[in-house]
C-alpha cells in the first residue's frame, strides 16, 4: 500500500445510525491502518422514532430530520469516516395486521435502477475496493434495508460497465462485495453463556428464545476481522445517535471487556469477489493488498 493509492472502503447505509450498529468498529480499524472509509447513508431517516426514554420529548420529535443530521455528523468524527446522504426519503418501518402501504416517494418505492444511480456516482468517484452492505434479507426486516441491498448488489455490478449509467463518470470496478453478518446465532449464544458464567442476566435470553434457527446466518460468515480493541470507539459513535439509542438499553448491556474476549470480531460474508483469496479471511483486503505493489 502506499500514500498515492490508499485502500478504499465503501459500506453502504440505510439510515443514519446503521453505520454505527454494524460494522463500526471494522471501519474504525481500517481508519486507523489508513484506509480510506466512506459511509453512503441512502435515507435520511426522516420517519424513524425516538427510542431513547430520555428524549422522547415533543420538542424533540419536531426537530428529529435535523437532529439525526447532527448525530451522524458527530458519529462521522467519532468514526473518523467521510460520509455522504444519497438523498432518498425513508419508508418507515411499517406495522399493523395487514400492513399499511409504504408512503408514496420513500426509499423503498423507487425502481431499483433509479435507486442505484446516485451509488454508482459516488462508486466511480470514490472507487472504493471494497463494498459493504447487507444481506439480501436486509439483515433486518426494514424496507429500507432490503431496498440498500439491491441498490448495492446493482451498483457494485454496474459501477465497472461503460454502457451503464454512461452519464455518472469513469467506470470503477470495486473488487469485493461484503455483506454484514454481525448477529449471528453462534455469536448471541457465546454472549449468552459467558454473561450467565459470570452470573450476571442475560440480555439474549429473549432474544434467543424467539429466534427461529432457520433464519440463522452464521454458516454464511466467511470473513472475521479482529477489531475488539475499536468496541469503544464503535459504541461512542452509536450513543451519539442519542435520539435512536437507550444508552441503558440492551445494546449496552453487555460488558466490554467480556464482548472483547468473547467475540473479538465482526463477521461478514464475501458476496462478490474479483480477486483471488483464501476462506476463511480475517481482512476484507484480503487478495486486493498484494495486487498493489509496494514501493
Ligand atoms: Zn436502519
Amino acid at each position: 500500500m502506499t500514500e498515492a493509492d490508499p485502500m478504499r472502503l465503501l459500506a453502504v447505509h440505510a439510515h443514519p445510525d446503521d453505520e454505527s450498529s454494524k460494522g463500526a468498529a471494522t471501519m474504525a480499524k481500517y481508519v486507523a491502518e489508513g484506509v480510506q472509509v466512506m459511509v453512503a447513508t441512502c435515507t435520511g431517516g426522516e420517519r424513524g422514532s425516538v427510542l431513547n426514554p430520555a428524549l422522547d420529548r415533543p420538542e424533540v420529535w419536531e426537530r428529529l430530520p435535523q437532529l439525526r443530521a447532527e448525530e451522524m455528523a458527530r458519529a462521522r468524527e467519532i468514526l473518523g469516516v467521510e460520509q455522504e446522504f444519497l438523498g432518498f426519503v425513508d419508508s418507515g418501518l411499517p406495522e399493523g395486521d395487514p400492513l399499511p402501504p409504504l408512503p408514496e416517494g420513500c426509499f423503498a418505492l423507487v425502481p431499483t435502477e433509479e435507486a442505484a444511480a446516485p451509488l454508482v456516482a459516488l462508486i466511480r468517484r470514490f472507487r472504493p475496493h471494497v463494498v459493504l452492505t447487507y444481506d439480501e434479507r436486509g439483515g433486518y426486516p426494514h424496507p429500507d434495508h432490503v431496498k440498500t441491498h439491491d441498490v448495492s448488489v446493482l451498483a457494485f455490478e454496474a459501477a465497472g460497465d461503460p454502457e451503464r449509467y454512461p452519464d455518472l463518470g469513469e467506470p470503477w470496478q470495486p473488487s469485493k462485495l461484503y455483506y454484514h453478518m454481525g448477529f449471528t446465532l453462534t455469536r448471541t449464544r457465546a454472549l449468552h453463556e459467558a454473561m450467565l458464567e459470570t452470573g450476571a442476566e442475560s440480555p439474549y435470553a429473549e432474544w434467543l428464545a424467539t429466534w427461529d434457527p432457520a433464519r440463522d446466518m452464521s454458516h454464511r460468515v466467511t470473513t472475521r476481522v479482529p477489531c475488539a480493541e475499536y468496541f469503544p470507539v464503535r459504541d461512542a459513535a452509536l450513543i451519539a445517535h442519542a435520539t435512536q439509542i437507550d444508552p441503558h438499553g440492551r445494546w449496552f448491556a453487555c460488558p466490554m471487556d467480556l464482548q472483547q474476549r468473547v467475540w473479538p470480531t465482526e463477521d461478514y460474508e464475501l458476496a462478490r469477489s474479483l480477486v483471488d483469496s483464501t476462506l476463511p479471511e480475517d481482512d476484507l483486503f484480503a487478495g486486493i493488498r498484494s495486487e498493489v505493489p509496494v514501493l
